[in-house]
Parts: C-alpha cells; structure tokens; sequence
C-alpha cells in the first residue's frame, strides 16, 4: 500500500509527527509513504491552518528523521500547495527548489470570486463559481509544479444536486489532465470526514465526477489525506471499490524504482 498525501501537527489541524505515520504505515503493509502538510505561504493565508515559515526546516527534519528511522519505507519529502498564479514563484524557486522538496501537490482550497476569497463549505455555488475553479485548477496543472493533484472534486462539497456547471466544471479539469497527463487524486478523506459527520452525503469522492472521468484517457492515485496516523489507510477498501466501478486507472508508480 501507498499513501502520498499524509499531513503532520505542524498544520494545527492534524496530529502526529511522520515517525507516528511510519510506525502505523510499516505496520499495516506500506511500502511507500509520502509526506505533504499544508505550505506555508508568503502573505500568510489561512495561517491558522499551516505551518509556520519558520517550521520549515523542522519539517523537512523531521521527514528526514523518520527515513532514517524506518528503511524498509519509502519515504517521500513533499508540501501540498495552494495554487494561486501569484505563488508560482514561491513555490518554484523557494520550495521546490531550495528546500530540496521530493515533489509537490497542487490543491485549490481557495479562490477569488468578486472581491471576496471563496473556499468548499457547503454554500452552493454561482454558475461563475464553478468556471473560477476549474480555470484555476487547470492554471495549477498548466503550471508544471506539481506531481499530481488533490482533490479535484473538492468542489463537489458545494453541489448538492448534480447540474450542468458541476458537469461542465468536471469536464473542463478531466480534459485538462488527460491533455497534460497529470495524475488526479481520488481523496478517501472525504469518507473519513462524512464518517465523523455521522452523514451518508460524501463531499468528495463524488460519484458523479468519477463516472465522468471513466470516459477519459487519464491516471488517478488514491490518497488518504491523513490527519491523524491511525488514518494512514482510512477507506481505501471503498476507494478502490471506486476506482474499480468506474474502470479507473491507477499510475502504475508514482516515484519509479530504478
Ligand atoms: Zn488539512
Ligand atoms: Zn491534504
């Protein structure tokens, strides 16, 4: 088993250190275990729900510690980012590069509509809404940064009867990754967070943008998203029942063996 989008206590909103993860992980049969808590960003958006700049190096050590600790892993340096066009810099030349990151992910948990930053908290959507965020999503595939990205259904969290913009808006990221060859995320966290929720109404992953997604030419990779160890695996059976009803290909290795 794999899991390459796991998130440590340094974001506020997780537990765990990667030791923590390591442990669960080697006990429960993973051979490989990717690390990407939320960045840390240079206006300091959403602070509350990311490391500080300053935690950096921490991070990167404690990944580090964790490799050293547990060889029979394969353990992968990572950040899960924030797209937005005025942070390509950033992420390019100071994460990417400078802090020696194994790979990145792209996200959009955020973004401008009118004035006003908007993120997936249920509130249904504008139809214009929905044209932002798959622009922006494809922007941050376009951008070349990131190994492959999150949640692409995140938006979902917000559509409560499946319509014309959400199936346009799927579309629109579908072709974009089958034309750029960019694996997209089936995120289980979604199954951990309607669980605890005590609701049957997944936000993600949504049924109806995954069916979409059989008709095109593209690979997926299934990720937990954990935020606390004991989670490392959390609904992977039911993922992979998923990838499975909707003929699905998983990337065959993310990280190559060579
Ligand atoms: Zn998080
Ligand atoms: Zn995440």
């Amino acid at each position: 088993m794999k899991n390459y989008h796991t998130h440590t206590k340094l974001c506020k909103h997780a537990q765990g250190m990667p030791e923590d993860y390591c442990r669960v992980a080697l006990q429960r049969g993973f051979t490989d275990v990717g690390f990407t808590d939320h960045t840390p960003l240079p206006d300091d958006l959403k602070a509350h729900i990311r490391m500080e700049r300053e935690e950096l190096p921490l991070y990167i050590g404690s990944v580090l510690k964790a490799r050293k600790m547990y060889p029979q892993l394969r353990i992968f340096l990572g950040l899960e980012c924030d797209y937005m066009p005025k942070y390509e810099w950033y992420y390019k030349d100071f994460i990417l590069e400078r802090m020696h990151m194994d790979y990145l992910i792209g996200s959009v948990h955020y973004y401008d509509f009118r004035g006003e930053l908007m993120w997936f908290d249920g509130r249904p959507m504008h139809p214009l809404q929905y044209k932002i965020y798959a622009d922006l999503y494809i922007k941050a595939m376009e951008s070349g940064l990131f190994k492959f990205m999150a949640h692409p259904d995140l938006y979902c969290t917000n559509v409560y009867d499946w319509n014309k913009d959400a199936e346009e808006c799927a579309k629109a990221i579908l072709e974009a990754a089958q034309a750029m060859h960019i694996p997209l995320e089936v995120n289980t966290s979604g199954m951990t967070k309607a669980k605890a929720q005590n609701t049957t109404r997944l936000p993600y992953p949504r049924e109806e943008f995954w069916a979409i997604a059989s008709d095109y030419d593209i690979n997926v990779v299934m990720n937990s998203d954990a935020h606390k160890p004991e989670c490392i695996d959390d609904f992977f059976t039911e993922g992979k029942e998923l990838i499975l009803r909707h003929g699905l290909r998983e990337v065959p290795e993310l990280f190559p063996r060579f």
